[in-house]
């Protein structure tokens, strides 16, 4: 028996498992960055597992890397789900598409988004029209498998299927608009993801009772935010520590992850003390390749990579 075969039974067996286990959602967290080239925390992409399914939130720059160190290659990865257009949440889009296509993916890669993924996956596909042309002549791949399906969603339900329910509701982050968080249910069990958003009321009514929230976070020290107005623009549209302690105390997660992680001169230790000063429940700095088993018990771990 080959290697690949026994990876595809191995992984087959993994599937199972967790259709087995009813309630019970895996989340990876591939990317924890923002536009800010940087080797520990790659752009923003969520992975989640639920029900034998995965589903994909952004794709930012290196997805397919990181989802390669955690074992999963992207021909398994055919559903994508986009809080909003920004770049760095999409810029790892066409690597994920194409080395997916190259490693036989199944299905279609079909993703959601916001208003203007249309035009995002037309212009891919344009982009790539050489690249394909000369893997279909080389290699004899499948040309009908490079299409993407595009879905333009709007708040609301936005998938269900065996059992797993995926809703996008909306969040602050104007001039972005829209832009989308996400809550997704599987049994007992539900999770939130933010996206990118300052301060939300939308986003508390939408992340009640949930086990997990991901929320995304920012912090600079007030001396520079007051000499520097387009930093004082970019804070502006994200959650800074005392929006994160309100938002916290008003959702009261079983566990809180902070992602998509923007400090201007101040320490992670520094953020995560000052919300923990006026927020009592369990939130934690979240970082690239962090495992968050969502059951009976919320257990975070590491993913060791060679
Ligand atoms: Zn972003
Ligand atoms: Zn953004």
């Amino acid at each position: 028996m080959t290697m690949k075969k026994i990876l595809n039974l191995l992984l087959v067996s993994i599937v199972l498992l967790q259709s087995a286990c009813a309630g019970y959602i895996e989340v990876i967290l591939l990317g924890t960055g923002t536009p800010r080239p940087s080797i520990e925390r790659f752009g923003s992409a969520t992975l989640v597992s639920a029900g034998g399914q995965y589903f994909l939130f952004d794709v930012g720059r290196g997805a397919t890397i990181r989802l390669q160190q955690a074992g999963i290659t992207p021909n398994q990865i055919d559903k994508v789900f986009l809080t909003h257009l920004h770049s760095d949440h999409i810029s790892g889009l066409d690597d994920l598409w194409i080395t997916g296509w190259v490693w036989q993916r199944e299905e279609l890669l079909k993703v959601h988004g916001p208003v203007g993924t249309h035009q995002l996956v037309e212009g891919l596909c344009d982009a790539y029209v050489a690249d394909i042309s000369y893997r279909v002549a080389n290699v004899d791949l499948d040309n009908d498998k490079t299409k993407i399906e595009s879905v333009e969603i709007k708040s609301g339900v936005v998938y269900e299927k065996e059992g797993v329910t995926i809703s996008a509701f909306l969040v602050e982050h104007a001039p972005v608009k829209p832009a989308f968080g996400y809550r997704i249910e599987f049994g007992d069990r539900t999770i939130v993801i933010s996206g990118d958003t300052t301060y939300s009321e939308n986003l508390i009514k939408h992340a009640q009772n949930a086990d997990l929230l991901i929320h995304e976070i920012t912090a600079a020290a007030p001396s520079l935010i007051k000499r520097n107005k387009r930093l004082a623009n970019v804070i502006a549209y994200h959650t800074n520590s005392s929006q994160m302690v309100e938002v916290l105390n008003k959702t009261e997660p079983k566990v809180a992850i902070l992602n998509h992680v923007l400090l201007f001169g101040m320490s992670e230790d520094q953020v995560i003390n000052e919300i923990k000063q006026k927020y009592s429940g369990d939130v934690a700095m979240g970082y690239d390749l962090m495992r968050i088993g969502v059951g009976s018990s919320i257990d975070v771990q590491r993913i060791n990579i060679e």
